[in-house]
């Protein structure tokens, strides 16, 4: 027989009583221990573990190395680009030197 205590103690604040029970570890937290994430109460634990751990990390460092692939080439192009205008524009002065001398 396990009686069923009518108000239940933060886990943190065994004076306060607890505001929800978190529905990742089932402990119970008092409001300033407990975080809401789209309206459902989590503990501050389980809420910085939910930020720190998402759901699908391997496609978010994917969709975070993509763009990077995409751009290393463009970059690339960009400055052998400039260097292709750098070296005509020394060419072209070079020959005006050798005009004006
Ligand atoms: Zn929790
Ligand atoms: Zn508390």
């Amino acid at each position: 027989m396990t009686p069923i205590l009518p108000t239940r103690a933060c886990r943190n604040h065994p004076a306060r009583p607890g505001l929800g029970v978190c529905p990742s570890c089932s402990s119970v937290v008092c409001e300033e221990c407990s975080i809401r994430v789209d309206g459902i109460l989590h503990c501050r634990a389980c809420q910085v573990s939910a930020v720190a751990a998402p759901d699908r990390p391997r496609w978010r460092s994917l969709s975070a190395v993509l763009p990077a692939l995409v751009l290393l080439p463009v970059a690339w192009g960009a400055v052998t680009l400039l260097l292709q205008g750098l070296a005509g524009a020394l060419a072209l002065v070079g020959s005006w030197l050798r005009e004006a001398g």
